[in-house]
């Protein structure tokens, strides 16, 4: 099902999506800790703004370098090879946003780009999760845009600045609770143009890996969000752009370029 965290008149509510009816049925609280209970009332899609459907509670994790074509692209930028880990940094949570909400470009940053991914949505406490178990601990999947300020990446030999600008982590549009996240085509397109078109079955660390090594380090929270790595084909947004990263069946992720 498709889950959704939307915007009446100010008012913020969860659903669960009819797709026959297109209509959202409201939920009572998150349904990812209280459960499928509606209030009965239904909404036409077309009548709310949706927004980010999860504010991560406490971690955005990314994962760097998990596309072998991405890192050869890569490799005069931020240097080095394929790591043998998966490589992780975070993003704070205040930079998330939802569908349609500007990116805001730093007025200290030359180069701002955009980066596709698949988010895994995780919806239980999990630490010291094997792999062959950490599927039960994704509550659903959605799409993000893991926006990277590459002058600053680069300048600081870290990542923490250049990721983690308000804004610069756009989410949405709804966390789909079924989805084969092995095989799934991920495009992203620049006013219409494709730039990067890749497929998730081409990620070095596939997701239970990922979920695995990160939660020997960190403890992760219900809520929390992993974007999973970017395919080939970065590369620059400017102001008055529009970005859209569409992954199958989860729908597309549309957010506007604004200066700041
Ligand atoms: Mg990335």
């Amino acid at each position: 099902m498709k889950v959704g965290r939307f915007s009446r008149e100010g008012v913020l509510n969860y659903g669960v999506l009819d797709p026959e009816e297109q209509e959202w049925v409201v939920l009572k609280g998150d349904p990812m800790f209280a459960g499928y209970d509606p209030t009965g009332e239904r909404v036409k899609i077309t009548e709310v703004t949706l927004v980010a459907p999860v504010i991560p509670r406490s971690k955005v994790i990314g994962v760097g370098k998990n596309y072998a074509e991405h890192v050869a692209e890569m490799k005069d930028v931020t240097g080095g090879d394929a790591p043998s880990q998966p490589l992780l940094f975070l993003k704070p949570n205040t930079a998330v946003i939802g569908p349609n909400e500007p990116i805001v470009l730093p007025a200290i940053s030359d180069r701002v780009e955009h980066e596709g991914e698949l988010v895994v949505v995780i919806g239980k406490v999990a630490k010291n999760v094997p792999a062959e178990r950490a599927l039960e601990y994704v509550y659903g999947y959605t799409i993000g845009n893991d926006v990277t300020a590459r002058d600053l990446q680069v300048a600081d030999g870290q990542w923490t600045r250049g990721k983690g600008f308000d804004t610069f982590a756009p989410l949405g549009p709804v966390i789909e609770t079924e989805f084969d996240a092995a095989d799934a085509q991920l495009q992203v397109r620049v006013n219409g143009q494709i730039c990067q078109d890749g497929n998730t079955a081409d990620l070095i660390f596939g997701i239970p890996e990922i979920i695995a090594h990160a939660s020997q380090a960190f403890t992760l929270l219900p809520g929390d969000v992993i974007m999973t790595g970017t395919p080939s084909g970065v590369g620059p947004i400017v102001a008055g752009d529009t970005v859209e990263v569409e992954i199958e069946g989860l729908g597309i992720l549309r957010n506007p370029v604004k200066a700041s």
